[in-house]
């Protein structure tokens, strides 16, 4: 291990609103920053000026096996079985409370490195995490298993619910520390220990994460990150014979990817939280302002870049007119600006390639026959990688961006002229995300809720999720549920035991 100096891991950078702080860059690593062993950086850019913002190391494989060796041995020493789920829980809940304590530091830092707008971080990305390793703190001590006693008196059978051990956890870049949350507190609360590989594009929240790991009290090794690109310590992770599971939230590629890799290597458990295409059904008796509002913060938020984004839009023929007016006028409205307004609800894209990605989608929308209703340039501006909200009309179920996910601000409005067809359109799809129906009919929106595939639905709203409410994908959009009773139960395994009370063997049998 080649020793850590102030200067490599930690670096001083300028943060706007904030001034001058020092941010660590470096591995973290049984409690310690450390250097990469070959000594390599990536660089992370400022998606608002496309100017760098700091080098941060690089892990390679060598140092993702340093990561696993910390990890199992925290898990057999320190963690796990070791110690009680009400100490897990207290030490998550200490975390939660140094969250709070630093949420102006962390919601800018989360701003400057992934374009969220600094209100929307600091009441929404930080609390929100912060609420999550709550919740899960709440669960550390009521896992536990069933008695099983059905058998006469001749044993006695009970299960223990056991953690699963060293979990390697690839998050991606929209929403860098909530998907962080997601993952590290089901994890921690139930007795798991951490590999985690923040995104290459955003590690800065992550990152100053782990200072918070050792200030709340976690043992050496509970938490390790290793950031780098999905190539090297993405593949390292999931190819690792000594990590026990992988969690990954991303693409569906590289979903399918990891799983190979997973299934090839020592066949660890997998659980992907993967894309989406999700549709919304708005019919004749909905409120249609609220409809377009809802249905706005659905594509737009987050500049679109949501895994569940409200991307295809049905509207029932008779008011389809009137519906794709209000959300042009929604688009129009939408306040676009740089991360650090605090009136900026929607700032750029994450980089240069996803906003051209974005604006080729919306090119080939005009070549197959589509109306630009609402935006479709760059957002001139300001430098960086902004695209303007964007809505299209005149689209069919063949084209290109009603069938694939863009991943930005950028929604398809068609219309349908039954129930029936409507909720054809909406499971039309590979995906299975989210979906949502619009209506005052209560009947019709428990009737549709039921039929649209997908692992979460909205009825008369969008985007809402909740700690407490599991969530995940039907078909192509993952495998397994992360938040909910689900999200921990997917970081246990279940022992069953059979204790012979007073069953005598005879020989031979
Ligand atoms: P991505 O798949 O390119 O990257 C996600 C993470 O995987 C990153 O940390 C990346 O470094 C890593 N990675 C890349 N290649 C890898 C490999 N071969 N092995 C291991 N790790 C690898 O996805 P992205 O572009 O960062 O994120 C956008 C995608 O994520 C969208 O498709 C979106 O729908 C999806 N997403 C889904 C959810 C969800 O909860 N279902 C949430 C957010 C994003």
């Amino acid at each position: 291990v080649i020793p850590a100096t102030d200067s490599a891991t930690h670096a001083a950078i300028e943060i706007p609103g904030l001034g001058k702080i020092t941010v660590p860059i470096g591995l973290f690593i049984n409690n310690e920053w450390v250097l990469p062993t070959k000594g390599q950086t990536f660089t992370v850019v400022d998606p608002s000026t496309a100017l760098p913002i700091v080098d941060v190391a690089h892990a390679m494989a060598e140092d993702v096996d340093r990561a696993v060796h910390a990890a199992r041995a925290a898990f057999e020493t320190t963690w796990g079985n070791n110690v009680s789920g009400a100490h897990r829980g207290n030490l998550l809940n200490k975390l939660a409370d140094l969250m709070d304590r630093d949420v102006a530091t962390i919601a800018a830092l989360e701003s400057l490195d992934a374009g969220k707008g600094i209100s929307v971080a600091t009441s929404g990305d930080v609390p929100e995490s912060a609420n999550c390793l709550r919740y899960y703190a709440g669960m550390a001590d009521k896992v536990h298993g069933q008695t099983i006693d059905q058998f006469g008196g001749k044993k006695l059978a009970y299960t223990l619910n056991q953690p699963i051990g060293v979990c390697g956890q690839i998050i991606p870049w929209n929403y860098p520390l909530m998907m962080w949350a997601w993952k590290v507190a089901p994890a921690l609360a139930a007795g798991c220990t951490v590999v985690m590989k923040p995104s290459e594009l955003t590690p800065l929240s992550a990152l100053y994460m782990c200072d918070l790991i050792k200030e709340a009290g976690f043992p050496a090794g509970v938490v390790n990150t290793v950031p780098g690109l999905g190539s090297t310590a993405g593949e390292a992770i999931s190819r690792h014979l000594d990590i026990d599971k992988v969690a990954f939230t991303g693409s569906v590629a590289t979903g399918r990817r990891i799983s190979v890799a997973a299934a090839e290597s020592n066949l660890k458990k997998v659980t992907l939280e993967l894309g989406g295409k999700s549709p919304a059904l708005v019919f004749p008796s909905a409120d249609l302002d609220q409809a377009a509002n809802w249905l706005g913060l659905g594509i737009f938020y987050n500049s679109g870049q949501d895994c569940c984004a409200s991307s295809r839009v049905y509207v029932h023929d008779s008011v389809y007119d009137k519906f794709v007016s209000l959300l042009k006028l929604k688009a129009e409205t939408c306040k676009v600006g740089l991360p650090s307004d605090e009136n900026t609800s929607f700032g750029p894209l994450i980089s240069a390639g996803q906003r051209d990605k974005v604006l080729s989608y919306i090119d080939s929308a005009r070549e197959e026959g589509a109306t630009i209703t609402a935006g479709g340039k760059r957002w001139a501006q300001a430098e960086g990688f902004f695209v303007e909200p964007t809505v299209l009309t005149d689209v069919n179920q063949n084209m290109k961006v009603v069938r694939e996910e863009i991943f930005g601000p950028v929604v398809a409005v068609g219309k349908f002229s039954t129930e029936e067809e409507g909720v054809h359109l909406a499971n039309d799809t590979p995906y299975g995300l989210a979906g949502a129906v619009f209506s005052s009919d209560a009947s019709q929106v428990t009737r549709v809720a039921a039929k649209i595939n997908a692992g979460t639905i909205w009825i008369n709203n969008y985007c809402a999720l909740s700690n407490g409410v599991p969530f995940g994908g039907f078909k192509q959009s993952g495998i397994g549920r992360e938040l909910g009773t689900a999200g921990i139960e997917a970081y246990t395994q279940i022992k069953g035991v059979h204790h012979n009370l007073t069953e005598v063997m005879s020989w031979p049998f």
